[in-house]
C-alpha cells in the first residue's frame, strides 16, 4: 500500500478503527485466517463511500466482510484493505409492514426488532449469525425461509461510487448466491418487506428453530456454519456420512460428528487444515457417489 493512500485512510478513519496487521482469525467465526495489511472497522456510511471510491479509484485492492460467519482465510492473510461493515452502520426503522436495515446490523438484531414491531417474515433469520449485507449476498437461509422471500430493494454501491437500488427482481437471487457475487457492488442497506403478526408467536417460532439448531449443530465449536451447497437431490451431511467421513479430521480440521455438513474447528486448525479437509471431502464423495459437493464457504487469498 503506498503512503498516499496510507494518508488518505488516516485522515478519514480514527486511530481506534484502524488495525494494522491484524489477525483475521479474529474476525471470521472458524477462528483462522492470516493478517490483513489494514482493517478497518467502518464507522458510517458517509466513510464507506468515501474509501471505496477511493480505493477504486487508485485499484487498491480491498475486501467487504460482514460478520466473517462464511469466510475461510488463508494463513497468509489478505494483502490490502479489509473494510469490516458492522456496528458503525446497523441502523434499523420500521415503518408499517417495512424494514429499512443498514448492511452492518447483525441477522439477529433484526429478527428481535421484527419481533418487537409484532413483524413476522425473519423467524428464519435469527439464528444466523451474520449481518444484513452478507445476508442479502450469499441469498442466507434456513427452514424454508430466505432472504429472497423478503427483500423489498437492496441499495447498493457501484464501482463508480454511485449508489443503485436494485428490487428483488434484479438480484438475481439463487440458492446462497445473488447478483453481488458476481458484481463488484456493496450492499449498503435493505429494504425488507414483512408481514403482520403476533409478537408471541414470532417470538415462539424463533425459540423453536434456535433450539432446533442447538440439537443439530455442533454450535459449541468454531465453523462457517454449512461447509457445502445441498446437491441437488441429495443432503450433504448424509453424502458425507455415507462416504465414512464422520469425525475424519486433519489436524485440527475435523467432520463434526453431531452434524457431517459442518467442518469444525476442533482447537487450533490451519486454514490450510480446513482447506484440505474440504477438498479430501469432495473427492471422497465424488468418487463414491459421484456428486459434486460445492462450498458454500468462500475463500479468500492463496492456499497451498
Ligand atoms: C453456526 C453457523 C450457522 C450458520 N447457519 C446458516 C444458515 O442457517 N443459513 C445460511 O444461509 N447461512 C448460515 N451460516 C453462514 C453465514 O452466517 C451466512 O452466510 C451469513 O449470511 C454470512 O454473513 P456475514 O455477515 O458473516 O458475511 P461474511 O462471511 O463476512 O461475508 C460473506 C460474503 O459476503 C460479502 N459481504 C459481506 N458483507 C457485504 C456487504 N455489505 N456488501 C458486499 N459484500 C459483502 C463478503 O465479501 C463475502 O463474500 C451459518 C454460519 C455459522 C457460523
Amino acid at each position: 500500500m503506498t503512503e498516499t493512500v496510507e494518508r488518505f485512510i488516516r485522515q478519514l478513519v480514527e486511530p481506534e478503527y484502524l488495525l494494522q496487521n491484524e489477525p483475521m482469525a479474529k474476525h471470521t467465526t472458524f477462528r483462522v485466517g492470516g493478517a490483513a495489511d489494514m482493517f478497518i472497522r467502518i464507522q458510517s456510511m458517509e466513510q464507506l463511500i468515501k474509501l471505496a471510491a477511493y480505493f477504486e479509484q487508485l485499484h487498491q485492492p480491498y475486501l467487504v466482510v460482514g460478520n466473517g460467519s462464511n469466510l475461510l482465510v488463508s494463513d497468509r492473510g489478505y494483502r490490502g484493505v479489509v473494510l469490516q461493515i458492522g456496528d458503525g452502520m446497523s441502523s434499523m426503522t420500521v415503518d408499517g409492514e417495512f424494514m429499512r436495515v443498514q448492511a452492518g446490523a447483525l441477522l439477529s438484531s433484526a429478527a428481535a426488532q421484527a419481533a418487537q414491531h409484532s413483524l413476522s417474515g425473519l423467524e428464519f433469520a435469527a439464528g444466523i449469525p451474520g449481518s444484513v449485507g452478507g445476508a442479502v449476498v450469499m441469498n442466507a437461509g434456513a427452514y424454508d425461509g430466505e432472504m429472497s422471500q423478503i427483500i423489498e430493494n437492496v441499495t447498493v454501491l457501484n464501482e463508480q461510487g454511485g449508489q443503485m437500488v436494485l428490487d428483488r427482481d434484479t438480484m438475481e437471487f439463487g440458492y446462497r448466491t445473488s447478483i453481488i457475487r458476481n458484481r463488484p457492488f456493496i450492499v449498503l442497506e435493505a429494504l425488507l418487506h414483512l408481514r403482520k403478526g403476533d409478537a408471541g408467536e414470532i417470538r415462539a417460532r424463533m425459540d423453536d428453530l434456535n433450539a432446533r439448531r442447538r440439537a443439530k449443530q455442533p454450535l459449541e465449536f468454531a465453523s462457517a456454519g454449512s461447509t457445502f451447497k445441498r446437491p441437488e437431490g441429495y443432503f450433504a451431511g448424509k453424502l458425507i456420512m455415507d462416504a465414512g467421513l464422520r469425525g475424519y479430521r486433519i489436524g485440527g480440521a475435523q467432520v463434526s460428528e453431531k452434524h457431517c455438513g459442518f467442518i469444525i474447528n476442533v482447537g487450533n486448525a490451519s486454514a490450510q487444515d480446513i482447506y484440505e479437509l474440504i477438498e479430501e471431502v469432495q473427492e471422497k464423495v465424488k468418487e463414491r457417489f459421484h456428486v459434486e459437493l460445492e462450498p458454500e464457504v468462500i475463500r479468500i487469498g492463496d492456499f497451498l
